[in-house]
């Protein structure tokens, strides 16, 4: 009965989260920039769950295209108990050779794209309702991956912003967290980070679970920081990666092989 706000709905993690969140009875938005991808997705969504859901077209960049993205959410729905920001973006680059503007989209996008949707979800029905957020961030920053100072600087970011929200907005019954998924397979971001070249050279070894994840785990887990059983769970990161930021390798070389081998 409750109503998700999910951006970056339409494709990977956040399409899964969709899925498994109307599996479990709640109506969803899925916002991006491609509207088109955000339509058929819905449609997926709704023929294999026979709940709700909204297509809507927004740049985590642009507040005005957020602002007109709620607004209608709410004229469909009447309520907005959950966000998930998973708008992102990242790819593999040594930071010699990141260009500024590379490094400043990334925070765009990630850092500054989940506090411009936190904020007017909070102006426009938070405040006044209490809610739910969800931050999915990485655990790339924890021991300064190589190739990923981008991604990292953004996520670590965000991190503090779910402390910081997490504070502020708990009197107004609003929870903030992050999630923090490993590797993944079947999404964009396992493509882009080399992920198939990583599990051919048995890279994911190293891992503790001797596995990348997959989205239905990250998925479960943020319906986990979603409901009510974790209704004292505020300001806390929950990392879902098998144990592998405590192992998995972080050399410039084996890496920068995964990277070309990825990129071809
Ligand atoms: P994905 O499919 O590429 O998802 C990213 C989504 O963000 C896309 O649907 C994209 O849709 C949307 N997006 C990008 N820029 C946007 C913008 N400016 N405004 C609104 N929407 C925007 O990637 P994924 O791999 O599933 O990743 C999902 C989340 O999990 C990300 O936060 C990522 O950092 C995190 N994560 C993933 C992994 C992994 O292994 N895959 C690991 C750690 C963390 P449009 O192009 O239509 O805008």
């Amino acid at each position: 009965g409750q109503v998700a706000f999910i951006t970056g709905g339409g494709s990977g993690i956040g399409f899964r989260i969709a899925e498994i969140f109307m599996r479990h009875g709640c109506r969803t938005v899925i916002a991006s920039r491609n509207l088109q991808r955000v339509s058929e997705a819905a449609q997926k969504l709704v023929a294999a769950t026979g709940q709700q859901c909204l297509p809507l077209a927004m740049d985590v960049r642009q507040p005005q295209t957020i602002v007109a993205a709620v607004d209608k959410a709410l004229e469909e729905f009447k309520q907005i108990d959950i966000l998930i920001n998973g708008a992102a973006g990242n790819f593999l680059c040594p930071a010699s050779a990141l260009s500024f503007n590379a490094f400043k989209t990334v925070i765009d996008i990630d850092t500054i794209g989940t506090f411009n949707t936190s904020k007017v979800l909070f102006e426009k029905y938070f405040r006044d309702h209490g809610g739910v957020i969800v931050n999915i961030t990485a655990t790339v920053n924890y021991r300064g991956q190589v190739l990923q100072v981008h991604a990292g600087s953004a996520k670590a970011a965000i991190d503090a912003m779910t402390r910081h929200l997490a504070v502020e907005w708990g009197p107004n019954r609003i929870r903030v967290n992050s999630l923090a998924p490993g590797p993944i397979t079947g999404t964009e971001g396992y493509r882009r980070l080399g992920g198939k070249f990583a599990k051919e050279t048995s890279h994911f070894d190293m891992i503790p679970l001797q596995r990348a994840g997959n989205k239905t785990e990250i998925a479960h887990s943020t319906l986990y920081l979603a409901s009510s059983l974790s209704s004292y769970v505020t300001g806390t990161t929950l990392v879902v990666d098998g144990g592998s930021w405590l192992t998995l390798g972080n050399s410039f070389s084996t890496l920068m092989g995964i990277a070309s081998s990825s990129a071809k």
